[in-house]
């Protein structure tokens, strides 16, 4: 299985759990300026969500696993953002939702180590 079609299925997997289905999702890989590991791009209005992968890292399946947990999160936040966004900088609002999502990773990676 291609790892694009691995962070597909992770991706899915935390999408339905957490009852994401009014999104329409699409999954590709990085676009040439985005040099992180994994990235979501959303539009709220349309419900559309394209979620990338490097296509120059060999990731681990438990890394591809992790990176689709983040990018989810990222649109379970993303009205509250946007929102957010109206009254603080980008940047606020950033560090305060990867704060969020870094202790939700936190929570799942010690869930499976029991
Ligand atoms: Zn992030």
């Amino acid at each position: 299985m291609s790892r694009l079609k691995k962070y597909e299925n992770a991706t899915r997997k935390y999408l339905k759990m957490f009852g994401l289905t009014s999104w329409r999702v699409n999954f590709e890989w990085n676009p040439s300026d985005v040099n992180s590991e994994g990235s979501v791009f959303y539009c709220r209005e349309d419900r559309n969500a394209t979620f990338t992968l490097s296509r120059d890292v060999k990731l681990p399946d438990k890394v591809i696993d992790m990176i689709g947990f983040h990018e989810v999160l990222h649109v379970l936040l993303a009205d509250l953002v946007s929102m957010a966004e109206t009254t603080y900088s980008e940047r606020a609002v950033s560090i305060a939702e990867h704060s969020i999502i870094v202790s939700l990773e936190n929570f799942l990676t010690e869930e499976i180590k029991k």
